[in-house]
Formats: structure tokens, sequence, C-alpha cells
């Protein structure tokens, strides 16, 4: 709700006659104060506050209780806001009735708001209404003495004459920046994903990320590129987003057209983000990771980063000519319906790897492994999950790499493999078993509903006439003319089928 600068490029300004109170009108449409108010560029990206956290804060403003310092930072043209960004937030979405659904928001996202998002400020705004009410209406009595409840006129005579108790940052922008990191290392600890992202704002994984969760909308962390970088940002940022999240995720599950990336709920998404981009940019022997870049001035690195990750997701979802068409729910999603990363970045990791040495030969592969490795990851895919859960974080990744990279060669061979020598490749040896909990009571939760749905919806999913694995035809199809064209193969139904478009343009002729 309050604009960002970029922080850095900001002198600092030392006045001794700074304001020392900041009064809710500042907060208002036209007050020249919120026109120079900012976060710095680095604020975090979340919002942690909850629809109850929102609703206590404005009513302990209201009834005039103890709220801790607002601490700015003044720089020659902006004020920074330093920390309280969560207070003047709920305050300023509360004057403005938009929770992250409303005006400003839908210029900020660029119409593209959740159904999440819409769903938590419808919730917000409802808790806000019941305990307080509308600012619009509070404030509509200031000044008068009989015209609403004892309890609206105390707060009415408030809303105006209370002040919040301000302390400024004294010194340049690097002691801001300082202040900021302290200050929020106390507190509300910042998430190990946010204080990734923020100490490595300016490099390429950190503004790719961004870029993509937005959809290429929302603030611009890209504004200082070129204009052509810019433009290519956001058109790659755009294609990911669609890629990997589109359509929404409800529970229980009811379609099988899933997003690839699950869901994009901020934390998630942007830790799932900073790993698909490091590894999809990734060498044949090294990833970087976060850390491991410069900034990135004029957004070359940027670019290529992004360009990576897309030719990484056309080799597995869409319509261009090498898409194997990976269906999620087979791939990426576990069987009681819920989103894998490891399962995600594995694919991913293998892919990107098999790009970069030119290995043509893989693709064809793939498809000669697909129905049978399809059937095996289906079948085996609870017991893959509790596997993946007793091996270090670190390791996942690859592991799942190796699984998938065991099972293309075998299969492919027309080998028989075994599931014990299949899950060596996670670590684990001899027979093991699926020990999976019987529910024990009479209703039939979310997970169970999906898990059900899974499994009926994958034995009855439309499978590619070439290499038999499964269609995902919402992301990924291919109309194929099973007599060619110049066979004389007509544009009639009866001369045409569903395949994956890898399948397509490279296995039959
Ligand atoms: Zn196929």
């Amino acid at each position: 709700m309050i604009q960002r600068a970029d922080f850095a490029t900001e002198d600092g300004e030392y006045t001794m006659d700074l304001f020392q109170n900041f009064n809710v009108s500042n907060l208002e449409s036209g007050s020249p104060v919120r026109g120079l108010m900012r976060k710095p560029d680095f604020q975090r990206e979340t919002n942690h506050w909850t629809p109850a956290q929102v609703t206590t804060f404005i009513a302990s403003f209201l009834d005039n209780e103890l709220i801790p310092s607002l601490i700015l930072w003044k720089s020659s043209s902006y004020i920074f806001v330093i920390d309280g960004g969560h207070r003047l937030s709920a305050l300023r979405a509360w004057i403005e009735d938009d929770y992250g659904d409303g005006a400003i928001s839908q210029v900020f996202y660029g119409g593209e708001i959740s159904d999440d998002q819409k769903r938590l400020a419808k919730r917000t705004r409802a808790m806000v209404e019941a305990r307080i009410g509308r600012f619009s209406k509070l404030k509509s009595i200031v000044g008068s003495t009989n015209s609403g409840s004892e309890l609206d006129l105390k707060r009415a005579h408030l809303l105006f004459t209370r002040g919040l108790n301000l302390q400024w940052v004294q010194g340049t922008a690097s002691v801001a920046e300082t202040s900021f990191f302290k200050i929020n290392s106390q507190g509300t600890p910042l998430d190990d994903t946010e204080e990734l992202l923020l100490r490595n704002r300016k490099k390429p994984i950190a503004v790719g990320a961004r870029a993509i969760l937005r959809a290429g909308g929302g603030h611009k962390y890209w504004s200082s590129f070129s204009a052509d970088a810019q433009k290519s940002v956001e058109a790659a940022a755009r294609q990911l987003f669609e890629v990997l999240f589109d359509p929404e995720v409800s529970q229980p599950i009811k379609t099988l057209d899933l997003p690839l990336g699950g869901s994009v709920s901020p934390l998630d998404a942007l830790s799932l983000l900073i790993e698909f981009l490091s590894i999809a940019d990734s060498t044949q022997t090294l990833t970087k990771g976060i850390a491991g870049y410069d900034d990135d001035p004029d957004g070359s690195t940027t670019v290529a980063v992004l360009q990576n990750a897309l030719s990484v997701a056309k080799r597995i979802t869409g319509n261009s000519n090498g898409s194997l068409g990976l269906h999620p729910a087979v791939y990426f999603y576990n069987e009681r319906g819920k989103h894998s990363r490891f399962l995600f970045l594995g694919m991913v990791l293998l892919i990107s790897r098999k790009i970069k040495d030119n290995d043509g030969g893989f693709f064809g592969k793939f498809v000669l492994a697909r129905e049978r490795m399809e059937k095996f990851l289906i079948e085996n895919k609870s017991l893959i999950g509790i596997l993946l859960q007793n091996m270090s974080k670190q390791t996942r990744v690859s592991k799942m790499r190796d699984l998938y990279s065991f099972l293309i060669e075998n299969f492919a061979d027309n080998k028989t493999v075994k599931v014990e020598e299949a899950i060596e490749h996670l670590g684990a040896r001899g027979r093991i078993l699926d020990i999976t909990t019987a529910a024990n009571n009479t209703v039939f939760s979310d997970e169970t509903k999906s898990a059900l749905f899974v499994k009926r919806a994958l034995d009855s999913a439309i499978k590619c006439n070439i290499c038999h694995g499964l269609l995902d035809p919402a992301k990924s199809v291919s109309y194929d003319h099973v007599t060619p064209v110049r066979e004389g193969g007509t544009g009639d139904v009866s001369n045409g089928d569903l395949v994956h478009p890898y399948c397509n343009q490279s296995v039959k002729c």
C-alpha cells in the first residue's frame, strides 16, 4: 500500500526539525506526506499479517492502546519506512477500503489478483467492519456528539487527534539499510526466503523470482534496466507465471489441470522460484544459487536467467515442438494431490542438464521409457515421498534427478526395474514397506477426497497414442494427422489424434 523506491541511490539528509508525531490524516489520499512516503526497495515482499492482526491493530490505534514507534528515514527526496510498514499499510487499507482487492491494488497488480488474495481481502474487510466499521463512517461523525454509538464517537474523537510516535534514523542510506536489517531480525523475524531475497535483491535470481511471482507486474525491481531488458523481463515473467502457476488450485482437487509449480502463495512460490531459476541456469557441473551471482545493473544476466528457465519450461509443458507435455499429477504431485517441489525440481535439474549437454538422444529415450516410468511413479509415489522426507533437504533434488534418470535409462532399454533397485537412488536399501496409516474417523478429509479424485482421474486420463504416456491437454497437446498430409491424410476426425507435441514432431516419420 506504500510505493517502493530505490533506496541506494538516495542521499540521507539530517534535519533538526522533522515532525515527531504521525497523524492518520498523513495517510489519506492527497496528503503531501503520503506522497513523500516510500518503502525501501528491499522491504518485504510478503504480508505476514492475518485478518485478525490487521483488525486488532486498527482497534488498538482507535482505542488508544500502546503502539510501538514508527521508524523512518528521510532522504533528500523521500521519507522511507524503516519499521512500521505493516502498521501503516493496515491503516491505509482501512482508509482506502482496499485490503488487496480494491482500486489501488488492481492497478498495482496489473489486474492479476489471485483468488487466494481476494478471499483473504474479503475476510479482512468483514472482520474489520464487524469490529470497527468503515473509516469513512467514523470520519463522517468526527465532531458530532450524538450521531453514533458511544464507542464510535469515542473512536471518531481520537481518529485525527492521535499521533503515532516516530523515531528518525539519522545518516546515510547504508546506515538506514543496516537499521532495517537489525530491526527486522528482531521481533517478527524475517523468513529465510525473505532474508535471502532481501540480501540478494539486486541479483538476477531475486529480480527474476519477484518478477515471475507478479506475472511481470507489481513493483518494478528491474526499473533501472534498459528499456529493452525491462520488456524482456516482463514478457518472460508473464510466460513463466502462466506455465508455473496457472490455473490456481483449490482443495480438495477436482481437476487434473494442475499448476506445475503448485500454490502461488508468496513464500512457497518465491522459494520454489529461487531454486527453479538457479537450477535452470546452472552449468553441467555447477548450480550457483542466488548468492553466487553478481549484482545485475543492466539486466543482461536477469534476462539470460529467465530465458534459460523458459527453455526448460518449454521442454516440460506447452505446445511448442520440443514439449514433452509432462502431466503434473504424475510427475509433480504426490498421491494425495499435493505439489512436491522435489519431484518438480528433480525433473527441472535433469532436463536443464540434458539441454546444456545438447543430448538429443535423451528425449528419444524418455519417449520409449515413458509409459512404464509413469506407471512406476504412480504406483510408488507415496514410497518416494517417504524416502525423500527422510533425507537431507540439500540432496533431495539431485537424488530425485538420479531416480528419474535411472528409470528412463532402464525402461528405455526394455529392462525390468525392481522397486528395490530404483529406490537405491533415493539412498534406501533393502525392502521398504510403504506404511500409510489408515484413517480411523468416518469423515473424508480434503486430503482423502483429493487422493480419491487423483486416483480415479488418472485411471481414465487420455493417453498419447504414440508413447502411451498420459496427456495434459489443457496445457500441452498436439493434433496429429494419423495418415500424414503428404500421403493424402485429411483434417477429418477419423484421421486425427491427440498426442504429445514432442511425440508428434520427432517420433513419427
Ligand atoms: Zn507421447
